[in-house]
């Protein structure tokens, strides 16, 4: 899963990318009365690894969500940078009703989407699909790419988180650590230029987790640009090149994953990492 070969936009030194992988202003959205998001700013630098961590209800989700187009936020702008390995040029989507037209923002917005992949908490794997089928339906259906292509591609991946002889199986025949891994290789398959993960260790059995979280860290080694919402501390800290702090919609604290996490300024963040670590 080297980030060329397996299309990671690390993008190192390839021409057109410069500039960070995302850079989210001001995002806002509430459901309702409620408030959720009150302008959110958040930059992930090329091939760096972002955790979103605070209070459950702080909003964390629905920033994820919002970056893959499963929300729509009220307000601000999500850039999402060029990338020299698909030859995409930058994407910058604006919330606001900034008077674009809105056939060319849902253009816009199913771009956005299409530029990140999403690992659930839940997994979502269709249930009456084989893990291969599973992992290609994206690819083949969405993206239009021949499926002999998509079906090696899916076999190397699987191969290589250790699920070779799953591809076969449906996701009922799976431990929730293995359906997790098949959630990321589709994930993966996409080749998206961001990862997205939410909370994605949190359904598991605690003997379970390391395996996953393996998986992720060997990700980030190898340049992917990845925002992970998690509760696994000790894993954000070894993994994470920066911890984004969030509570009641607003970003707390944010700084080098050894700083918020073992020496955190703000008061709300003491006391969330106390509780946790
Ligand atoms: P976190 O991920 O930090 O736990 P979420 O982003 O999931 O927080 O949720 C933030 C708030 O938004 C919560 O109060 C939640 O109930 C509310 N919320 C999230 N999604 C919806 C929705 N689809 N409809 C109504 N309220 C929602």
């Amino acid at each position: 899963m080297s980030p060329t070969k397996s299309g990671s936009p690390a993008d190192s030194g390839m021409g057109g990318a410069a500039g960070p992988a995302l850079e989210v202003r001001g995002l806002a959205k509430s459901f309702g009365t409620n408030q959720v998001l009150r302008g959110i700013d958040l930059t992930v630098p090329r091939g760096k690894v972002v955790a979103l961590i605070g209070p459950s209800g702080s909003g964390k989700t629905t920033v994820l969500r919002s970056l893959n187009g499963l929300e729509t936020p009220d307000a601000g702008t999500v850039t999402v940078g060029a990338s020299g390995v698909s030859g995409l040029p930058a994407l910058t989507v604006d919330f606001s009703d900034a008077g674009v037209p809105k056939k060319a923002h849902s253009r816009q917005v199913a771009e956005l989407r299409d530029r990140s992949a999403m690992v659930f908490q839940h997994y979502n794997l269709f249930p009456h699909m084989t893990v291969l089928q599973n992992v290609i339906e994206g690819p083949v259906q969405v993206q239009k790419r021949p499926r002999a292509e998509a079906v090696a591609d899916a076999e190397a991946l699987l191969a290589r988180v250790g699920l070779a002889d799953k591809r076969d199986v449906y996701p009922f025949e799976l431990s929730g650590g293995q359906q997790q891994r098949v959630g990321i290789v589709r994930a993966l398959a996409l080749k998206p230029q961001l990862l997205l993960f939410d909370e994605p260790t949190s359904a598991l059995d605690p003997e379970l987790v390391d395996d996953v979280l393996a998986v992720i860290k060997e990700l980030a080694d190898e340049g992917w640009t990845m925002v992970i919402v998690t509760h696994e501390l000790a894993f954000a800290r070894q993994t994470a090149d920066e911890v984004v702090f969030m509570a009641g919609g607003v970003v707390v604290e944010r700084g080098p994953a050894a700083q918020v996490l073992r020496n955190p300024r703000e008061e709300r963040t003491q006391a969330f990492v106390r509780r946790l670590l």
